[in-house]
């Protein structure tokens, strides 16, 4: 069912993906990945019902509440994809370096299912992540289109920050590496991991706190 276009685009002889096996649910878990192909794109998906339904968005997500990024509803993909991090050969569907950016728990916000959150187009959420927490929002685009449209917005909370720049965290919380090094199959980097991966928050610690 939910895993068949995923499975359609990839052929898993060549490509070190996962397949598209159905994993038990584990709960609410999110994953960003920050995916070198044809274009630089970052992939966020979040746990739901199974797999991990997924948004693609060209320039990241912002902690800056002021900015509404562009994000693609996507193929759900499986729960296993969800660490995944390496290399998709040249020629293979999103051929590309693949670095995992973030990982965490969210929590649902409102009354209603993710998946009638989702089919209403306006789901309401909180990250518990590494990198980004706080309260998110995944709007549908009305109008024309493909009906996949969708904005990555942050909620001003107190996880808010004017004028974060995404590309200032561009190493994975799971090794430590660069997008380069992982592209070049280089080494996890050994003992600074996840800690080097963290937002260096010095340097926003003069900036006045949102509420
Ligand atoms: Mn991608």
């Amino acid at each position: 069912m939910a895993l068949e276009e995923y499975a359609s685009k990839r052929d898993f002889t060549k490509t070190p993906e996962p397949g598209p096996s159905k994993a038990a649910t584990h709960g609410h878990r999110f994953f960003i990945q920050r995916h070198d192909a044809s274009h630089l794109h970052y992939d966020f998906r979040l746990e739901i019902d199974g797999v991990l339904k997924s948004w693609a968005v060209p320039k990241g997500p912002s902690l800056d509440p002021t900015v509404k990024h562009f994000a693609a509803m996507v193929e759900d993909h499986p729960l296993d994809y969800g660490d995944f991090e390496g290399n998709i050969p040249k020629g293979n569907y999103g051929g590309g370096s693949v670095m995992l950016w973030d990982r965490g728990t969210y929590e649902l916000i409102g009354d209603e299912t993710a998946a009638e959150q989702i089919a209403r187009g306006d789901l309401k959420f909180r990250l518990h992540g590494e990198k980004l927490n706080g309260t998110w929002a995944l709007v549908r685009m009305k109008g024309k289109g493909k009906g996949n449209e969708w904005l990555l917005i942050k909620k001003k909370d107190e996880a808010s920050q004017p004028g974060w720049d995404v590309e200032a965290f561009a190493t994975s919380v799971k090794t430590g590496r660069t997008q380069e090094e992982i592209a070049a199959d280089l080494p996890a980097h050994p003992k600074k991991g996840s800690d080097q991966a963290k937002p260096k928050k010095k340097i926003h610690a003069a900036e006045p706190k949102q509420d």
